[in-house]
């Protein structure tokens, strides 16, 4: 099986904050995963280094059993890790067809991307007339032009009402129906259990848990978690 990404012994302070803390986990070809933990725990850091827009402090990572430099392993790579800007008084078309030019590839599969995410019928509409759910669904959308390899996501669905929560994880699972590989970052367990066929549980930057989702116990760490997360959601 083709690992697409394995993180070793990777670590990241912000000064005395130590946001990623020795963590080393394995992506393989073909599965979802999630990286769970709750707010603070490292999560969109982790993004940031595999993504190249944060410096890690140490350890290492490599794309594609190493076959490529990260400038070219990002080329296979979709990632949304903050609300994307598009043009308000352009339609949807108009701003995917621009992030096409602006990043010089084919706008032969707009249409196909709009379909994945429910929004082909809403092409033609201006951005500024979408809700919050179609405009992330939008991003979803210009994440998938370049037909990346892995897709990878940071709390897609915050924000959202719980209709467009579940749409996107339909989505997510279409897309991930078509063989493409998922990183999902998530603080929400619920969301994990019925996305992700894989996790690495982290808290505080340090992995509690990787592995598949339906293996996971509560153990201590995960039982802390779960604490954690039902007292934040009181
Ligand atoms: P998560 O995405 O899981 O909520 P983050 O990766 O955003 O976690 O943050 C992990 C820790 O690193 C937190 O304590 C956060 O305050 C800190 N942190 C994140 N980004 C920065 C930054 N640019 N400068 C300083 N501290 C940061
Ligand atoms: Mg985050």
């Amino acid at each position: 099986m083709e690992t697409i990404l394995s993180l070793k012994n990777l670590d990241k302070k912000y000064g005395a904050v130590h946001a990623v803390n020795n963590l080393s986990f394995d992506i393989q070809k073909g599965n979802v995963y999630g990286i769970l933990g709750p707010n603070g725990s490292g999560k969109s850091t982790t993004l940031g280094i595999i993504l190249n827009v944060v410096n890690r402090t140490s350890g290492e990572f490599s794309w594609f059993d190493g076959k490529l430099s990260t400038h070219e392993a990002l080329k296979k790579v979709g990632a949304i890790i903050e609300r994307p800007n598009f043009y308000p008084y352009m339609t949807a078309v108009q701003n995917l067809k621009l992030i096409c030019t602006i990043k010089g590839i084919s706008s032969e599969k707009i249409d196909e991307k709009l379909k994945t995410v429910n929004l082909y019928d809403r092409r033609d509409s201006k951005f500024k007339t979408f809700s919050l759910g179609m405009k992330q669904r939008l991003a979803i959308a210009s994440a998938l032009l370049n037909d990346p390899e892995i897709l990878i996501l940071d709390e897609p669905t915050n924000g959202l009402d719980p209709q467009g929560i579940h749409e996107i994880r339909q989505i997510i699972q279409k897309i991930a129906s078509t063989g493409t590989t998922i990183l999902l970052a998530s603080h929400l367990l619920d969301e994990v259990e019925k996305v992700c066929s894989h996790v690495v549980v982290i808290r505080k930057g340090i992995k509690l848990y990787s592995g598949r989702v339906d293996e996971m116990t509560t153990s201590n760490g995960l039982f802390e978690l779960k604490v954690e997360e039902n007292e934040a959601n009181l």
